[in-house]
């Protein structure tokens, strides 16, 4: 396999549902071994892309390409990728070891090496123990399990999931976030992710592209997108984001309401351009400042406290309020922090205040 040649690419292309777009012109390349995150809100796309990689929807324009090779014509057999639903989609009448040996007889793949690669990816996914159970006597987390290694001992060239967590609870969700990221690891075989979760896509994926009405707004690696936000959209997406608006004048941002924000550089950006300004909670400091920070001063108009961490609510001026979070270390104690109506400084440094169109 050649490694220069994307696993996946998609060459601008667009799926219109009864003359309305759900995809429109993307270029995508994913590379042979990638975790890669398809990201955005309901609605955006994300489902309708990854269908047309797997070939159970033929794009209205453009073109998809396995491996250098134009699929766009070719039916789901007949492509070399498989697909992992949230739905599982197990059969129940058989055991779990028949589950994940389906298509290898369906192929005709020889009895001894059947029992053999089964063997080794209920190993993989930690399932070894299971191999004679029914599906229904299993935990939700099993059963996602069984359906991965379903589809990973076909071995294809690229594995498609579209949201296989959402119907876990959070705290096997993150667990199995973990997981999944060691087995695609450990298989090396290219995955695209669906998801509309941040957090997830952020902790699994070494390239995420973030949608938004049927385009991609931004592509990168996790943290490209979360500390380099492309545009307002993807800024407020990616988590919490500090979001105001007001017009740039030789490296600052005058609000509309007053204050003036000391932000970072940005190319292609003019004296009077309106502008949005984001920053993060987590960048902005509240003690210890250092030379360099922009300084600022507000009233706390809201506490919340969450346990590692603490956010404060600061109105900056009358309709500007920036959320502020900070870890419990320092101020652990309830009477350390600040409440509602005291005024506090704070901080960030320039980079930090980011300029989006
Ligand atoms: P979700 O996270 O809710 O699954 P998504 O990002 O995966 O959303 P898609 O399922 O790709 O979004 O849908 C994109 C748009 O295309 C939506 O407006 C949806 O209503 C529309 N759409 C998807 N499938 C069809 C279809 N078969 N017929 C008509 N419209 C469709």
């Amino acid at each position: 396999m050649d490694a220069t040649i994307p696993a996946v690419r998609l060459d601008g292309v667009s799926k219109q549902f009864a003359g309305s777009y759900a995809v429109r012109g993307i270029d995508l390349d994913i590379d042979t071994g990638e975790f890669f995150s398809l990201l955005g809100p309901s609605g955006c796309g994300k489902t309708t892309s990854l269908r047309m990689i797997g070939g159970f929807s033929d794009p209205t324009e453009g073109a998809v390409l396995l491996a250098g090779t134009d699929v766009t014509d070719l039916p789901p057999d007949k492509r070399n990728v498989n697909t992992v639903f949230q739905s599982y989609a197990l059969f129940d009448h058989l055991s779990v070891a028949d589950n994940v040996a389906f298509g290898l007889r369906r192929k005709g793949v020889d009895k001894t090496e059947i029992k053999q690669r089964v063997g080794e990816m209920l190993e993989l996914v930690q399932l070894g123990g299971h191999a004679r159970r029914k599906p229904r006597t299993l935990s939700g987390g099993q059963r996602q399990r069984v359906a991965l290694a379903r589809a990973l001992v076909n071995r294809p060239a690229v594995l498609l999931l579209d949201e296989p967590l959402a119907a876990l609870d959070l705290k096997l969700r993150r667990q199995m976030q973990v997981e999944l990221k060691q087995i695609q690891r450990e298989v090396g075989i290219t995955f695209v992710f669906v998801t509309h979760d941040q957090d997830e896509a952020l902790t699994m994926s070494d390239r995420v592209a973030v949608m938004n009405e049927g385009r991609v707004e931004q592509c990168g690696t996790p943290e490209d997108v979360y500390e380099h936000p492309a545009s307002r959209f993807v800024a407020s997406f990616m988590g919490t984001s500090n979001l105001v608006r007001g017009t740039y004048r030789d490296g600052k941002v005058v609000l509309e309401q007053g204050p003036v924000l000391t932000v970072g550089r940005r190319e292609g950006i003019g004296d009077g351009d309106r502008v949005s300004v984001s920053v993060r909670p987590e960048k902005i400091w509240l003690s210890d400042f250092e030379p360099g920070m922009s300084v600022h001063q507000g009233v706390i108009r809201q506490t919340v406290y969450s346990g590692p961490t603490t956010t404060y609510l600061i109105e900056l001026a009358p309709g500007v309020t920036l959320a502020a979070l900070e870890q419990n270390t320092d101020r652990a104690r309830m009477e350390d922090r600040w409440s509602g109506g005291e005024t506090v400084d704070f901080a960030w440094r320039p980079e930090h205040c980011l300029v989006l169109d």
